[in-house]
């Protein structure tokens, strides 16, 4: 994993300076990647699309945030200026993402379906904890944001989306649309994920799961 300068963003309501983790390459190694299409990849941080300010708090799109220029990473010395103290961008909670929807932070499509999987996933992720028991989400906000989903993506065919579309009618107990839907992806390098779906749908099982792991790894369609 190569690391590379942070980039210095400034929020865009109250200009408070912010780093952007930046990844020159990182790879796979000891990734674990879930039936929901989140990964978990110890080597290939990503830094996030959205956050919140720490300053004045209010949510942004780190790609609409004016660039003030780089720093080297984690640079926390004087030779980092103005900018020494400049926190690191963090990720939403499922609760800020549901905030960014009510909060217009989504004008297009594309964009409410960015934020509805980002929900999604952060929602998802009490049950990969090990020590959580297996599960799905079941508060009213979440399976509200799962059927917006489905319905915002119902014209969509793109492989990733169908199995993102499958996955969120497999936690709502939509045992034959989930199928319906995965009858779109083919014989692809999407295979495996559909052929692990397909096993927990003939078990009705709604649960978030493992799709690969280093124990795990995809399995290859045999002809
Ligand atoms: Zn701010």
């Amino acid at each position: 994993m190569i690391p590379d300068a942070d980039i210095i963003i400034a929020c865009p309501y109250c200009d408070t300076p912010a780093r952007v983790f930046q990844l020159i390459s990182g790879n796979t190694i000891g990734a674990i990647t879930w039936t929901d299409g989140w990964m978990d990849a110890p080597m290939m941080p990503r830094a996030p699309r959205i956050t919140r300010c720490a300053h004045c708090k209010k949510i942004y799109w780190v790609a609409s945030a004016r660039q003030l220029g780089f720093v080297s990473l984690g640079d926390t010395s004087e030779s980092a200026g103005e900018f020494k103290d400049a926190p690191h961008v963090g990720p939403l909670s499922e609760a800020d993402c549901f905030e960014a929807l009510h909060g217009g932070l989504a004008p297009t499509t594309d964009l409410e379906l960015e934020l509805r999987v980002f929900a999604w996933w952060r929602g998802n992720d009490t049950f990969r904890e090990p020590e959580h028991p297996a599960g799905h989400p079941t508060s009213p906000d979440a399976v509200a944001n799962a059927e917006r989903f489905i319905e915002l993506t119902k014209e969509m065919w793109d492989e990733d989306i169908l199995l993102f579309r499958a996955e969120a009618q497999r936690h709502l107990g939509r045992f034959d649309e989930a199928r319906e839907t995965l009858q779109g992806v083919g014989c692809s390098d999407y295979w495996p994920a559909k052929s692990r779906q397909l096993e927990l749908l003939d078990a009705q099982n709604r649960n978030v799961a493992i799709l690969f792991s280093p124990e795990h790894p995809p399995q290859i369609p045999q002809d």
